[in-house]
């Protein structure tokens, strides 16, 4: 009798984060428990995707952390800007403003 051999669907890997929420339990290395990827031994990451999604959306937070640092510095730098053109602005809608009050007393 011949040993069966058993696909390679069947193997099961560890999860290579130490921080890993399935604790080095043992998973499927299949593509619902690790993201397929050919430039790892395997053909899949070593890390499972529980911790590849909470990778993402840690990036994503920090980026967005990054984003909102980088428009405060912007609007903290461009203060004179603004303001300069906030004042513009607001001298224009008042102008704009005054000359239709002055066309109300007019006809009036
Ligand atoms: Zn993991």
């Amino acid at each position: 009798m011949q040993t069966e051999i058993r696909p390679t669907a069947t193997e099961q890997r560890v999860c290579s984060n130490p921080n890993c929420p399935h604790g080095g339990q043992v998973q499927p290395l299949d593509s619902e428990h690790f993201a397929p990827n050919p430039n790892y031994a395997g053909g899949f990451k070593t890390r499972c995707r529980d911790c590849e999604r909470k990778t993402r959306r840690e990036r994503y937070q920090r980026k967005r952390d990054e984003e909102l640092a980088y428009n405060r510095e912007w609007v903290e730098s461009h203060r004179d800007e603004r303001n300069t053109y906030q004042r513009e602005r607001s001298r224009e809608i008042m102008s704009v403003y005054k000359a239709a009050i002055a066309n109300d007393e007019q006809s009036a």
